[in-house]
């Protein structure tokens, strides 16, 4: 099977890819609304994630990507509605090696299993070009018929990264602003002074429910953790090649499901 299913709450489901190291497993969300349905974020795209989605729902889909990386945009290009933020708008349509982040130590280290992706050859592997079709940014809503989506613009880990807030639910969907792991403030279009500005606002906002860009879900209290970690100097990756050996010592079976026991109960 391409994908796992794990279903949170009768409005959140979380999809994983088989086969992705656990360590840069993108978490991809398909949110449950009356009118329609999102999906945030998309995977490397190394299976049919449109089907796999339709296998659960059969209302219109708005996929959203929130930001422009190779782990977050590889099945963008699978659904005919395609939102993200204009920042970023000129790499979704020309997705280079260098501008989704899949060159140089990126490129050497292993995240996908051999054995679940044969096919999958690592030095030659590209992202397939998926233009938006409509562009997020701050203020704008997104609006599921029974619930409602503040589109929140988080720059820092990236020029046009966006989360999407509720404030009945108190659920934010932070993408790679935030995640209960290591922070990547170092690549080519980050910029830590900002994104120290995007972290502060978010532990100022009343989110109850954090579900990140990868990482199992966590609330308020860990939240603090993380952003005061980070704005006192930690909680970040240093070199992509330290980094790697760190996870992968620290990981049992890096391919194997991820643990969300330990995650807020969401
Ligand atoms: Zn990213």
């Amino acid at each position: 099977m391409p994908f796992t299913t794990l279903r949170l709450t009768d409005r959140v489901s979380l999809i994983q890819e088989t086969g992705v190291a656990n360590f840069l497993r993108c978490n991809i969300w398909h949110v449950r609304g009356r009118d329609c349905d999102l999906v945030i974020d998309t995977g490397m795209g190394l299976g049919p994630l449109k089907d796999w989605v339709r296998r659960d729902s059969d209302r219109p889909l708005k996929a959203i990507c929130t930001h422009c990386h190779f782990d977050h945009m590889g099945s963008l290009h699978e659904f005919d509605c395609r939102l993200g933020h204009r920042a970023e708008a000129h790499v979704f349509a020309d997705p280079t090696a260098d501008a989704v982040v899949y060159s140089g130590d990126w490129a050497r280290i292993e995240i996908v299993s051999p054995q679940a992706h044969p096919d999958f050859l690592p030095e030659t592997w590209t992202i397939t070009p998926a233009p938006l079709t409509g562009h997020l940014d701050e203020g704008d809503v997104l609006d599921l018929g029974d619930v409602a989506y503040q589109v929140l613009h988080v720059p820092g880990h990236s020029p046009g990264s966006i989360a999407l807030w509720d404030r009945k639910s108190r659920t934010v969907f932070s993408g790679d602003a935030v995640y209960d792991g290591d922070l990547l403030d170092a690549l080519y279009h980050s910029d830590p002074a900002t994104y120290r500005l995007t972290l502060e606002r978010l532990r100022d906002l009343d989110a109850e429910v954090f579900h990140g860009g990868h990482y199992p879900s966590f609330g308020k209290a860990r939240l603090r953790e993380i952003v005061d970690a980070y704005l006192r100097g930690g909680q970040t990756m240093g070199s992509v090649g330290d980094w790697y050996d760190g996870m992968k010592a620290a990981m049992d079976d890096a391919y194997a499901a991820q643990d969300w026991s330990k995650a807020i109960d969401a």
